[in-house]
């Protein structure tokens, strides 16, 4: 069997354990070595820190991924541009940074990528750096097949290859409220909680003080975890306590089909109507909890 790959391409160095996290580290779990997980950050995350200055900010960020990657065998990279380097401040969908994420994709040929959504609602408040990053993936996305597309930085632009399947992973700054999958992740929550705590230039000093709060503490800071889950699960219609990420496939690469359910979500529980959306350009709301087989 070949291995199974999968990306996560987001904007920021903790945006991945805020929304695929749980799942990453099952997948892990469930196939051992038998896969490939590899985390891009789009932006350097340089900006987001009320005392250090962004290099320092830079340095920090970049070994709080890799380790944080670590505990789940992924690679971690802070991604490049055409140019070769990487974006300075935001991310904006120009040439640089298109050519940027398609090398990065073509670099690993995923099966699959999970990125954040484009945001449709205009009365939904965006992040510069998340709906960027999802609009850059999206105009890529059916270029991936197209070896000239973009200049290249790497030396794998000839070969063919196939398109990955894109899901899009909650967004915190969007206001939606479809998805096609919500999964338990209770078996890996605390490996989440241990993946999240690595970013502790974030998580214990940058967001509290974004929202004028006191440094949390490990315990505090599990706790206020949980909670974000709540407030998640309320978004998608779930009143309950169970850690759960959610997700919707969208048709930017290749369609999903039933065998993409059951390789990265196991075959054990579904409930809804998950048939339906596969072909089709409905967005359903279908509840699917993850068992291990
Ligand atoms: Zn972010």
């Amino acid at each position: 069997m070949s291995k199974i790959k999968a990306m996560s391409i987001m904007a920021h160095q903790d945006d991945f354990e805020f929304t695929a996290g749980g799942l990453f580290a099952m997948l892990r779990k469930r196939y051992g070595t038998d896969l490939e997980l590899k985390i891009i950050a789009t932006s350097r995350g340089a900006s987001g820190h009320h005392e250090m200055g962004p290099e320092e900010t830079f340095r920090r960020r970049e070994k709080e991924a890799q380790k944080s990657a670590s505990i789940i065998g992924a690679s971690y990279e802070c991604m490049k541009c055409l140019d070769g380097f990487h974006i300075r401040g935001q991310v904006m969908p120009d040439i640089n940074v298109l050519g940027g994420v398609w090398n990065a994709i073509r670099g690993f040929e995923p099966d699959y990528i999970f990125c954040p959504p484009v945001i449709s609602n205009p009365l939904a408040g965006i992040h510069v750096d998340h709906y960027n990053t999802a609009w850059a993936v999206r105009m890529v996305a059916y270029q991936l097949i197209v070896p000239n597309a973009y200049p290249t930085i790497n030396s794998n632009t000839r070969k063919r290859m196939g398109l990955p399947l894109i899901i899009n992973v909650d967004d915190p700054y969007a206001d939606e409220s479809s998805f096609h999958v919500a999964v338990d992740i209770s078996d890996t929550y605390d490996r989440k909680v241990e993946m999240s705590s690595c970013h502790v230039s974030q998580v214990f000093e940058w967001l509290p003080w974004t929202n004028n709060e006191k440094a949390p503490t490990a315990e505090s800071f599990a706790k206020s975890f949980l909670d974000r889950h709540r407030n998640v699960n309320k978004k998608y219609g779930m009143d309950d306590n169970i850690p759960r990420e959610f997700f919707t496939f969208t048709k930017w690469g290749r369609l999903a089909d039933e065998k993409d359910l059951e390789i990265l979500f196991g075959s054990e529980v579904i409930t809804g109507n998950a048939g339906k959306f596969i072909g089709t350009r409905q967005e359903l709301s279908v509840c699917k909890i993850w068992k291990e087989s």
